[in-house]
């Protein structure tokens, strides 16, 4: 992997395209950092070997043009506390000031570009407007997991103006090696956990797995799909009709690859959405009319647990019921737990994808399994298989 440890940045400008896509309140203060402290190692390490740091990044979705509350010059105070030097700012991220800018820094210096999205070129994926961002630097480092499945200006094409001087960041390269290691090097057994809403969305990752593991747990409001499709009475728990035949596939080439597709065996239900609705718990394939599924059961649960915590490695993306309703939160918490007990006893595991993430924060397991992926839908296009712009840019 071409990453920043190999490589001498002695009096290099860099450029570093970096994911500071945080959240910003009213008053523009920043209400989760973790996107820049996760960008800080890479800084630091650039910074310490005499290289001259350019950042790039962009912030929310402007439509047209500059608009004062996406703008970087927000985070110019809160990223010069965490670098511990004056970060300077270029209004432009490309253009005479951005170029005076870039071309007086000195080593050590940190120099910060405007939002990126100012200029729809940026998601275009402009060919002129990576050259103008290109001139900047000598040397291209991407650092931005959360986009590297887009091919934008800033992500992938502006590499090609580094033939020989473009590598990963370390959060980059952290992400792409923990997912490495699960669906490349993953020690056997590998059990996959997916849950969340829908199926819809999740079958070209279920397909890309069902090749890899050997045990494959489906929960969430996508487990009802399969109970339908397996002649299962549903209720009005969460179901996609026109994806039943795929269901069906993709449990047919479960059996013939010889994984072992462990779907539920009860659910909790409610009579309505809502967190006060009357609750009992069920076989999940009979479920009354008027009543849904909103967690999977404590039958399934203990199964759930003795599957993950047999296991060696172990990929987990999506809640298994509706876990932001505290009364249907049970099965996620119980996986949550089973699958850091199973990391204590030696598992590699990685969470990944917005929900899980949510889920694994919230009841502070976060530091009792391996990997907690950032990369959201990044992340979960590696997972069906496919090739990410931003890395193949690089790796080219
Ligand atoms: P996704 O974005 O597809 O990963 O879905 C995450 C969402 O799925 C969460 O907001 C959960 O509340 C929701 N969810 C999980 N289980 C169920 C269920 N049984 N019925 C409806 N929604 C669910």
């Amino acid at each position: 992997m071409k990453t920043i440890d190999n490589y001498n940045f002695k009096g290099k400008k860099v450029i570093v395209r970096v994911d500071f896509n945080v959240p910003l309140n009213d008053q523009f203060k920043i209400t989760d950092d973790t996107r820049i402290r996760a960008a800080i190692p890479t800084i630091q390490k650039l910074r310490s070997e005499g290289a001259a740091v350019i950042l790039m990044s962009h912030l929310g979705r402007p439509k047209n043009g500059p608009e004062d509350k996406f703008s970087l010059k927000h985070l110019v105070k809160t990223l010069s506390e965490k670098l511990d030097t004056a970060v300077q700012f270029a209004d432009d991220c490309i253009g005479d000031e951005a170029s005076k800018k870039a071309a007086a820094l000195k080593a050590g210096e940190v120099l910060l570009l405007e939002n990126l999205r100012f200029y729809k070129e940026e998601t275009k994926g402009d060919e002129a407007f990576a050259k103008k961002l290109a001139e900047l630097a000598d040397v291209y480092v991407n650092d931005a997991f959360g986009t590297a499945h887009r091919a934008h200006a800033s992500t992938a094409i502006i590499a090609k103006f580094f033939p020989n001087d473009k590598m990963f960041g370390y959060v980059m390269g952290n992400e792409l090696r923990s997912i490495n290691k699960v669906l490349k090097e993953g020690e056997k057994p590998f059990t996959a956990i997916l849950g969340g809403a829908k199926v819809s969305g999740k079958i070209e990752i279920i397909n890309n797995l069902l090749d890899k593991v050997d045990n494959l747990i489906i929960g969430g409001g996508m487990m009802f799909t399969f109970i339908k499709a397996k002649g299962g009475k549903t209720g009005n728990s969460l179901v996609e009709d026109d994806l039943i035949e795929t269901a069906k596939d993709a449990m047919l080439k479960a059996e013939q690859l010889g994984v072992n597709l462990y779907i539920p065996e009860d659910a909790v239900i409610a009579d309505k959405f809502d967190n006060e609705a009357n609750q009992k718990c069920r076989p999940s394939n009979d479920i009354p009319d008027g009543w849904m599924g909103l967690d999977i059961g404590v039958e399934a649960s203990e199964t759930f647990r003795k599957v993950i915590e047999g296991s060696a490695t172990i990929l987990w993306n999506g809640p298994m019921g509706v876990f932001e309703m505290d009364n249907f939160a049970e099965g996620t918490l119980d996986v949550a737990k089973a699958i850091a007990r199973a990391t204590e006893k030696g598992a590699y595991s990685l969470v990944g994808g917005g929900d899980s993430v949510a889920a694994i924060n919230k009841y502070h397991l976060q530091d009792k399994v391996s990997y907690v992926s950032t990369g959201g839908g990044a992340m979960l296009e590696y997972i069906e298989g496919k090739t990410l712009p931003g890395v193949a840019a690089i790796e080219k």
